[in-house]
């Protein structure tokens, strides 16, 4: 069975039906937390973002609970029902027209090292996809609600795929919503593993050099798709 592409979405539906399909993932691989954390995807139209609303827990979001923002509002933020930390998607997605899929989570690995001071280390294949290690963004430890704390956190972001929030989340970000999921998914698993080899001894990490030529072949364009057709089979095994 083949689902709906991660590819960027052809209609306003398609990129309600990848922030829906977003959520559930994400929450299927234990990044829920109460009612908190959002994914959202640029429309078709390039100017409309399209990102889960508040009061829904990631696992529950139905199509009424993904609302439209255009990028051009300045008040878009404010939209009644939007998530308070809505503005630090607009203003990833103002500062990086590559990006189609934006991704903020409350992992507690994720948080957990970014935490520290010492960041990630590249111990896993998962740590491959971060070859150049992940930014802190560190301007606040409370919500990220103004345009200046949200174009902070996109100043952090820079051209890279993900940003650790200090003492509070993370913020991915891809070209599509199949690459915005893989990162988030990938963050979490590389900082829990650094935690778990921490425990056992001395680490190890691949070097930097290499890092980035393993990550070449283990995280090729046609990959995310695959996982995401594999995401997407997962949920309907739910019972
Ligand atoms: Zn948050």
């Amino acid at each position: 069975m083949s689902y709906q592409a991660g590819r960027p979405p052809t209609t306003p539906e398609d990129a309600i039906r990848q922030v829906r399909l977003a959520c559930r993932i994400l929450a299927r691989h234990g990044q829920e937390d109460l009612t908190l954390g959002h994914a959202s995807v640029r429309g078709p139209d390039g100017h409309t973002v399209w990102i889960k609303r508040k009061g829904r827990a990631l696992r529950d979001v139905r199509k009424k609970d993904v609302v439209g923002i255009a990028l051009d509002d300045p008040d878009g933020h404010l939209t009644p029902g939007a998530h308070l930390e809505t503005i630090m998607h607009l203003e990833t997605y103002r500062a990086r027209p590559d990006v189609g899929a934006v991704i903020h989570t409350h992992p507690l690995y994720s948080i957990a090292l970014g935490a520290t001071t010492g960041g990630l280390e590249l111990l896993s294949h998962d740590g491959l996809l971060f070859p150049d290690g992940v930014p802190v963004f560190d301007g606040t430890a409370g919500l990220v609600t103004t345009p200046g704390e949200g174009q902070g956190v996109a100043r952090a972001l820079g051209e890279g795929r993900a940003v650790l929030l200090r003492n509070h989340g993370i913020l991915a970000a891809g070209p599509d919503i199949s690459w915005a999921v893989l990162t988030a998914l990938t963050l979490e698993r590389a900082a829990r593993i650094q935690y778990i080899a921490r425990t056992l001894g001395e680490t190890a990490p691949i070097p930097r050099e290499v890092a980035r030529e393993l990550s070449v072949t283990k995280y090729r364009e046609e990959f995310a798709e695959e996982y995401w057709q594999d995401w997407c089979g997962m949920l309907d095994h739910q019972t």
